[in-house]
């Protein structure tokens, strides 16, 4: 949609060149900034941004992170459940907060990639050092 004669809502001087997807602001080019590929002004993006959802797959690693520090003290010499939840926790978490970084992830779903992270470590390093502990003991007998 390109307005013609219009003036840009926050510059009455330069023209339109694109109107806002979602409250139809008049914007210019310097005001315009693009959602997708759709023309959107600087408030309605940080409102999207707040209203975006956290990540679904940060969720899923964050469960399964849940999970394998639960299995763990049922698990055999190869803590494998815990050792691939940790790693997923650690790679999804960090990839999330990058995205969040650049403006790409979901606001909100700061702190629950964080914990991700942060549980996903946890959870690495409980499996190394239960496979050593239990490594050890089987040396010694
Ligand atoms: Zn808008
Ligand atoms: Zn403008």
């Amino acid at each position: 949609m390109t307005p013609t004669g219009a003036a840009c809502a926050h510059h009455p001087d330069v023209s339109a060149v694109a109107t806002c997807m979602r409250c139809g602001t008049f914007l210019c080019g310097d005001c315009t900034e693009l959602v997708g590929e759709s023309p959107c002004c600087a408030p309605c993006v940080a409102l999207l941004r707040k209203e975006a959802r956290p990540s679904r797959v940060v969720q899923v690693a964050l469960a399964l992170n849940v999970v394998g520090l639960a299995c763990l003290p049922c698990s055999l010499a190869l803590p494998l459940p815990t050792l691939v939840a940790g790693l997923a926790g650690v790679v999804l978490g960090m990839r999330e907060l990058r995205r969040i970084a650049r403006g790409e992830g979901a606001e909100r779903g700061r702190n629950q990639a964080r914990v991700t992270a942060a549980l996903g470590g946890l959870n690495l390093g409980l499996a190394a050092g239960w496979m050593t502990v239990l490594w050890f003991g089987d040396f010694r007998t």
